[in-house]
């Protein structure tokens, strides 16, 4: 079974403060992150491989932008995201 369906999908946005490595300007970023919250129960096919590793499953988000465009009109230039891009919820 597909890791995938241990968990319902959800696109969530965040605003997260950054600073463009370029100009230094700091501006808020809206950020898309891919929520995948762990079911109550395995849905139906589930084999023994399956029910050992979504007891070990835990809530997590993953990141799914990675390149942003500064906000800044004079700059504009694209950089890169950094930093963390799996956080356990
Ligand atoms: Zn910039």
């Amino acid at each position: 079974m597909d890791e995938k369906r241990y968990y319902e999908e959800k696109e969530e946005t965040k605003q997260m403060q950054l600073v463009c490595p370029h100009c230094r300007q700091e501006n808020a970023y809206p950020v898309r992150w891919m929520v995948r919250t762990k079911r109550t129960q395995l849905p139906g096919g589930a084999n023994e491989q399956d029910r050992e590793n979504f007891k070990k499953a835990r809530s997590y988000m993953v990141r799914i932008d990675n390149l942003l465009a500064c906000r800044n009109i004079k700059c504009r230039k694209r950089f890169d995201l950094t930093g963390q891009t799996v956080f356990l919820i």
